[in-house]
């Protein structure tokens, strides 16, 4: 460590002291994200500039250390955690909008702008950046199209990656390198989706030039109440039968119910096994009727109680149930794996009580909520970290959960990504022959390792 020491100090010298951060309260700030993993990186860099980044890349590869890339930490696979200690490269200070072409709906941005600002920038103008994770006033777009990252409204919009045209990176050798339309070649193979939920193992993101579309004229939101489960699941598939394609469709299980009514008061319809939590937006005719379409479905299927308005503060409070699921959660125990499996619409149900078959094998409260239009559920295992009984009857069931999705066709993970936390469950999910081309992937773009070692992929 010693004889690292002066190319240290010559590095802060020439970034500047503010932007190099060594002292070990400042290293613990950068050594956890919202998983349970934790990494003390060997120094923090706060890179201001493209020049900055790559200032701080040249640095670690003459003297040997590790690179993990960061946005704002609210990831929860540990994709920000330095497993192997290194340098911390933070980009959440690079966060200017450098370019808005309304006529074009285009933004160009840094990787540090916060995803909220992008959506109020994108309004100001009458058009729409809908990718909103829940996270979109915290996290930073780098961040996101790091993780590609979804949310409430891609059931019908999409995730981050329908809306990214192009992106400036840093490679593992402190080049330069352009994608998409930030290439200027537009018959040059298009390297945009290989980097785009790479989760900073392939390159360093500088720039993101991003797609906007025009805003919807108006929405509807209607909160129903179900007495099953079954109910509530073929009520999701009648509606998009229909035609119709929420720009929301969110399920609650009794589980969180509960843990809602109890910590806001907000009572529910005695019977009530789960609840749907649906918007449609477009123009006004279309929202009305669509409003309409789901409300008898919704009626023919036993709903116990259905609530409806295009009101905006109305809106607001059918909102406040979904709104509230986090802290009620937290209340119910000091520990929660927070698993983010998907599985086709069509095995919602199955999904759901599968779940609730483990949870009672192994005598755990695990509350399931999230997006069911398309089939993203959020299966929180609940446990106390300070049981050591308990803590490993949680890691066997979260195993037991991603057997389960595998069996009815889904994924381990709708958004949060793979990082560490279901680095070892890819082989469940991947072939041999898949896991070794990710690999070549990860060589070919960072042939010394670089780049956030450790992640995404189990070692061979
Ligand atoms: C309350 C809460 C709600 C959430 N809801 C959602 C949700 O609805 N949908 C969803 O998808 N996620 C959600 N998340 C998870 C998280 O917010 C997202 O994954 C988000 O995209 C992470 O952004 P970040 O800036 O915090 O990135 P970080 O956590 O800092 O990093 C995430 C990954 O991106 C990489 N990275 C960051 N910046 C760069 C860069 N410039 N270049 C290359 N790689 C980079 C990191 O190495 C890491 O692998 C939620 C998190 C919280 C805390």
């Amino acid at each position: 460590m010693l004889f690292r020491q002066k190319p240290l100090k010559s590095f802060q010298r020439t970034l500047g002291h503010h932007k190099v951060l060594t002292s070990n309260e400042d290293l613990l700030t950068y050594s956890y994200d919202v998983s349970a993993n934790r990494g003390m990186p060997e120094i923090v860099v706060l890179a201001e500039t493209v020049d900055d980044v790559l200032m701080a890349l040249n640095f670690a590869i003459d003297e040997g250390y590790f690179v993990t890339p960061r946005g704002a930490g609210t990831g929860m696979s540990g994709g920000s955690v330095p497993l192997k200690k290194g340098i911390v490269l933070c980009t959440e200070r690079m966060n200017h909008i450098l370019e808005f072409n309304a006529d074009e709906k285009r933004m160009l941005v840094e990787p540090g702008v916060i995803t909220a600002q992008i959506q109020e920038e994108a309004a100001k103008h009458g058009l729409f950046y809908p990718p909103d994770p829940s996270s979109y006033k915290v996290s930073c777009i780098g961040g996101n199209v790091a993780e590609n990252a979804g949310g409430l409204r891609c059931v019908k919009y999409g995730t981050t990656k329908h809306y990214v045209l192009g992106l400036e990176f840093i490679t593992s050798r402190a080049e330069i390198c352009c994608t998409g339309t930030l290439n200027g070649d537009p018959d040059s193979a298009d390297l945009t989706s290989l980097l785009v939920g790479s989760e900073g193992t392939l390159g360093i993101i500088t720039k993101i030039a991003l797609r906007l579309i025009d805003a919807p004229q108006s929405s509807g939101t209607i909160r129903i109440a179900f007495p099953s489960l079954e109910t509530v699941g073929s009520s999701v598939s009648e509606i998009m039968a229909a035609g119709i394609v929420p720009s929301v469709c969110e399920l609650m299980d009794k589980a969180v119910l509960k843990a809602i009514s109890e910590y806001t008061g907000i009572t529910l319809p005695e019977e009530t096994e789960a609840l749907l939590l649906v918007e449609v937006d477009g123009i006004p005719q279309e929202v009305q009727e669509n409003l309409k379409v789901v409300e008898e479905l919704c009626h023919n299927r036993q709903a116990l109680e259905i609530l409806s308005t295009t009101d905006a503060d109305e809106a607001e409070k059918l909102w406040t149930l979904r709104r509230n699921i986090s802290p009620s959660l937290a209340r119910l125990a000091k520990g929660k794996i927070n698993e983010d499996v998907s599985v086709p619409r069509s095995q919602l149900t199955n999904l759901l009580n599968e779940v609730a078959k483990i949870a009672k094998r192994y005598s755990l409260t695990i509350p399931c909520f999230g997006h069911a239009g398309d089939g993203n559920i959020h299966v929180n295992v609940m446990f106390d970290p300070d049981d050591t009984l308990e803590k490993t009857r949680a890691s066997q069931a979260v195993e037991e959960v991603f057997k389960e999705v595998l069996k009815l066709n889904g994924t381990i993970s709708g958004e949060h990504g793979i990082g560490i936390v279901k680095r070892d469950y890819m082989r469940l999910q991947m072939s041999p022959a898949e896991l070794d081309t990710m690999r070549k992937i990860k060589r070919a773009f960072d042939p010394d390792a670089l780049f956030n070692p450790g992640k995404m992929i189990p070692e061979g």
